[in-house]
């Protein structure tokens, strides 16, 4: 776009107004270090494994040299977070690097963590080394596990410190910086349209809204009218889409404020994310999210109305209109619920339909509490029954799942019982043999999800210079499908010392 004569360039905090974006360098980092690289990533935007090896490589992917003929920026948005209208907020710590056109396709290159923008605020525009190796890694298994999202190409440390927390002593506790390198087609978000209407600047939102549907919803087409609408009912498809794999994962991200939805129905902004362990529909990972619960497992689906819904208010202004947006929106959950239950019983092997299914749901949902049962352990060995099976063998198989067991031990047993006394009967009317249902169960059931004790250890590891664990992970959840005998110590509940760990702060 092009920018007014008087727009100021200079990088410093404050509200950017009649914009979308702002220009401005990376930081200079003291002594950057690559740790860590995703080949297939780098090849996805046309950079050769050996050129991951360069100087020039770790130099750019920093933030020390700008890419030839390109200029960096970050971008203008506002949201609501919490449920709270938040005003404008904008690219505090990330910098688009630049848009690389590869085979046909067009992918951003984000920095995250490389300094101050015009939209820092009263922050430091940088990352921690832990919630960097977070974001990288996650993203990356998301990806694997088929879940739309974000990708990592690299992880470098900067060599410099930041500080996050001060001592109880009062001395400050310095980490050590990092920067991620990552990739979308775009990093437009609901906020981005919603900071537009909100300052009343019309046709910038036109703008913007038609340089989206243009550059990445080409087969949109028809009246401008028809296609924002269009455009609006694309955006919760997708945004459904995302969301319905997030539970069938047990992904829970943490940070569902409208600057963090990204209009291509893509994860993105990997906070203080983590997965479910036991299986608990109320349970968020966001320490600061304990007392209202708005981003908690069960709630995802809700919340994302929510979002869409604030989008929906940022594009009346072109629309003109509330109904054919209402119409939208109102069909959200059910269209949900009505493919989420398509899921879930696939996740239990059911890929027939049958009046009984509705209470199997629920039911599972129940008893999954009471055991407090590891969702991915269990999911994942429910494949191993067989039509064969009785009541007593088919719970063996599923045992080991339980964090809690002894102390209610007779009613669970029974709840556990007479759920799969039905749920034995019902697999009995579906077509496919045992081998060939656990296979399906195996491609939708991961067996290996980044737990947040696992992502904790690569992070101690890497606090001390040791960065195999990252690797070991990377290349363990680039197949979360499938078996990895040589890995089986992943395929293991949480630890004790995790219980009360919660996904980290930023
Ligand atoms: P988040 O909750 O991480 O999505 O961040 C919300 C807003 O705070 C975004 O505008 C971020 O860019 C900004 N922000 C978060 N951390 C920092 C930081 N260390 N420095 C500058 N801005 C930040
Ligand atoms: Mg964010
Ligand atoms: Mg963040």
């Amino acid at each position: 776009a092009e920018l007014p004569a008087d727009t100021d360039l200079t990088n410093e905090i404050r509200q950017v107004k009649n914009t979308v974006f702002s220009y401005v360098n990376p930081t200079k980092t003291s002594n950057p270090k690559l740790i860590h690289a995703s080949e297939e990533v780098a090849e996805m935007v046309g950079i050769s494994k050996d050129e991951i090896q360069t100087e020039e490589f770790l130099n750019v992917f920093s933030g020390n040299d700008i890419f030839p003929e390109t200029r960096p920026f970050a971008m203008c948005y506002a949201g609501h977070q919490f449920g709270n209208w938040a005003g404008q907020l904008g690219d505090g710590r990330a910098i688009n690097l630049m848009e690389v056109e590869h085979n046909n396709q067009f992918f951003m290159l984000q920095l995250k963590g490389a300094g101050k923008t015009p939209y820092s605020r009263t922050a430091d525009g940088l990352a921690v080394l832990r919630s960097s190796i977070r974001e990288y890694l996650c993203a990356e298994a998301m990806h694997y596990l088929g879940v739309p999202t974000t990708r990592s190409v690299s992880l470098a440390l900067s060599g410099d410190q930041v500080l996050r927390d001060v001592l109880y002593n009062g001395n400050p506790a310095y980490e050590k910086g990092a920067i991620v390198c990552r990739v979308a087609p775009s990093f437009i978000r609901f906020g981005s349209f919603e900071m537009l209407t909100a300052r009343n600047e019309l046709k910038n939102l036109k703008n913007l809204v038609e340089f989206t549907i243009k550059h990445y919803y080409p087969e949109i087409k028809g009246e401008p009218k028809e296609q924002y609408i269009q455009f609006f009912q694309t955006v919760a498809d997708k945004t459904r889409e995302m969301i319905l794999h997030w539970q069938r994962v047990g992904f829970v991200h943490g940070v569902m404020n409208t600057d963090n939805m990204s209009i291509h129905g893509i994860t993105i902004d990997y906070g203080p994310y983590g997965w479910l362990e036991n299986y608990d529909p109320d349970w968020t990972p966001n320490t600061t999210d304990s007392q209202n619960r708005r981003y908690r497992f069960g709630n995802q689906p809700q919340v994302a109305q929510w979002n869409l819904f604030q989008l929906a208010n940022a594009l009346y202004p072109l629309v003109n209109e509330a109904a054919p947006l209402e119409k939208i929106l109102d069909s959200f959950i059910n269209d949900f619920e009505r493919d989420y239950k398509v899921i879930f019983l696939s996740k239990l092997g059911l890929f027939t339909s049958s009046e009984a299914d509705d209470k199997i749901i629920t039911g599972l949902e129940e008893i999954l509490q009471l055991s407090e049962t590891d969702m991915t352990i269990f999911f994942r060995n429910l494949s191993q029954i067989t039509k064969e099976d009785s009541v007593e063998s088919a719970f063996e198989k599923i045992e080991y799942s339980f964090y809690k067991f002894d102390e209610i031990k007779e009613n669970i047993l029974t709840a556990w019982q007479k759920w799969f006394a039905v749920y034995l009967k019902r697999l009995q009317s579906e077509n496919l043999s045992d081998e060939e249902r656990a296979q399906k169960m195996n491609q939708i059931n991961p067996k290996y999800v980044l737990r947040n004790y696992m992502a904790q250890l690569a992070i101690d590891a890497a606090d001390k210079e040791d960065y195999s664990l990252i690797d070991e992970l990377f290349q363990l959840l680039k197949n979360p499908y499938d078996e990895q005998p040589e890995a089986e110590k992943w395929f293991a509940k949480r630890p004790d010392w995790a219980r009360t760990k919660v996904g980290c702060s930023m």
